[in-house]
């Protein structure tokens, strides 16, 4: 399960403790930090730990938010032209033996960036 977790103006390493507090294995899959906004991490969770990980997280100050889906795929709109498949930084598309596009959503880190390089718009965020 993904998580977004934003710390406003606050540099706690919180995922760290977290990790220490809860013993679950917390993957940061990117993370940027802005002067102004503070910090805003997207986090891959095991489901079973989602909430144990979320009420900590925001009992240490965090806003969490629960990301339940990765990219959507929408087939009658994709024409399998690939223009998604090399701004992929995961490798979450790929073609099958007869070229249509395979996607896996699990690998998807939400970054966005397909869904500019869609000339159909078939791919979009639901979050
Ligand atoms: S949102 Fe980013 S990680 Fe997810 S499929 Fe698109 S390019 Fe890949
Ligand atoms: S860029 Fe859009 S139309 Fe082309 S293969 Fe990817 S999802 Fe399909």
């Amino acid at each position: 399960m993904k998580l977004l977790v934003r710390l406003i103006h606050d540099s706690k390493p919180i995922i760290a403790q977290v990790v220490r507090d809860t013993g679950v294995l917390i993957n940061v899959d990117r993370a940027r930090s802005d002067a102004h906004e503070g910090e805003e991490a997207l986090v891959d969770v095991p489901d079973e730990s989602c909430m144990l990980v979320s009420e900590r997280m925001r009992s240490l100050g965090a806003e969490v938010s629960i990301l339940e889906e990765g990219i959507r795929h929408d087939e009658d709109e994709c024409v399998d032209c690939g223009a998604c498949i090399s701004v992929c930084p995961k490798e979450v598309f790929s073609f099958d033996d007869d070229w249509k596009l395979q996607v896996m959503t699990k690998r998807c880190i939400l970054c966005g960036r397909c869904i500019q390089s869609c000339p159909h718009a078939a791919l979009s965020l639901n979050n």
